[in-house]
């Protein structure tokens, strides 16, 4: 069994994102990053400060804006569109999910599409079913595609089975890896919670992704021998043994699946590394296409 290490894959794309910025620096374009967070979940705070820490490691111009949960749609808008009309920012986040009472899907439109690094937007979205290289695909999905090409696992004819179908996770995916590109050329099923006999399904996967939310549900039985397993579960459970009483665990059963993989990815160390690693890469890419259109 090969573990993929997400760790490891990550940077080799922060050192393309190194020398890709040391050009767009020398040209005068520092590519710049704002994140707004809204409310105080602690975890999306903990991801806010990754995203601003790796910006800094960089060299980025990055900018946090935080404001209280009780903000109104139009409020938070208007924080959307100063960033949209500010030079120095080339990508905008909008940390999800957002509190109760907030309308993500308005949200994203307001961004810019050209700025839209997270890859939400309409626009991206269907740039992504298009497969025009202007768009910017959503950070885990291509994060999990880049992890398969690193790792020099062959997608191309393979049945790739991706449980789960958000669009930011698993539906993205699909249309990634259905394309004609590297990492691509593959026969994808998605299940769902309405899936029948969910194991049958995903038996037949030669590449079997786990986005559900729910912690280590993929069992042995869901697998077939010698398949890749991308668990893009980010759950945290109670453990007593653990210092701080809790542990990350992903979707997939790693000690009772990992014997029958040919590889597999880890939590922690798997996908989630990748994720901030492919939003440094839009953002300075989207820094990259506006100075070639300038
Ligand atoms: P969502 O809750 O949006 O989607 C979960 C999907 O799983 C849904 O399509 C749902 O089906 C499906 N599902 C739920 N229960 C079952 C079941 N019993 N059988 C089959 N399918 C089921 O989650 P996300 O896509 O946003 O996230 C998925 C996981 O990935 C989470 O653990 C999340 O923390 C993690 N994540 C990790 C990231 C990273 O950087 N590594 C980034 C984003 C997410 P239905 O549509 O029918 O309800």
């Amino acid at each position: 069994m090969k573990l993929i290490e997400g760790k490891l894959i990550a940077e080799a794309v922060y050192a393309e994102c190194a020398s890709e910025f040391a050009e767009l620096n020398a040209a005068g374009n520092t590519p710049g990053l704002a994140v707004v967070l809204v409310g105080d979940d602690p975890a999306s705070r903990a991801y806010v400060g990754s995203k601003e820490r790796k910006c800094q490691e960089l060299g980025m111009h990055s900018v946090k804006i935080e404001k209280p949960a009780d903000i109104s749609q139009d409020e938070l808008h208007a924080v959307i569109e100063e960033l949209n009309a500010d030079d120095a920012i080339h990508g905008i986040l909008v940390q999800l999910p957002l509190p109760d009472g907030l309308d993500e899907d308005e949200v994203i439109l307001c961004i810019d599409p050209a700025k839209d690094v997270d890859g939400l937007h309409p626009v991206n979205l269907g740039k992504l079913a298009m497969e025009d290289p202007t768009g910017f695909a959503p950070c885990t999905p291509s994060g999990c595609q880049r992890m398969l090409v690193e790792s020099g696992i062959e997608t191309s004819g393979k049945s790739v089975v991706i449980v789960g179908r958000s669009l930011l996770v698993g539906k993205s995916l699909a249309l990634l890896m259905m394309g004609k590109g590297e990492g691509a050329n593959a026969t994808v099923t998605v299940a769902h919670s309405r899936t029948r006999d969910l194991a049958a399904v995903t038996r037949e996967a030669d590449i079997l992704v786990a986005a559900i939310g729910i912690p280590r549900f993929i069992g042995p039985e869901h697998v077939k021998e010698g398949a890749v397993v991308i668990d893009v579960g980010i759950n945290r459970i109670d453990d007593p043994t653990a210092k701080r009483g809790t542990r990350l665990v992903g979707d997939v059963d790693f000690d009772a699946v990992a014997e029958k993989c040919e590889a597999i990815t880890p939590v922690p160390g798997g996908v989630g590394r990748m994720t901030i690693a492919m939003l440094m890469a839009n953002t300075i890419r989207a820094c990259r296409l506006r100075a070639d259109r300038s």
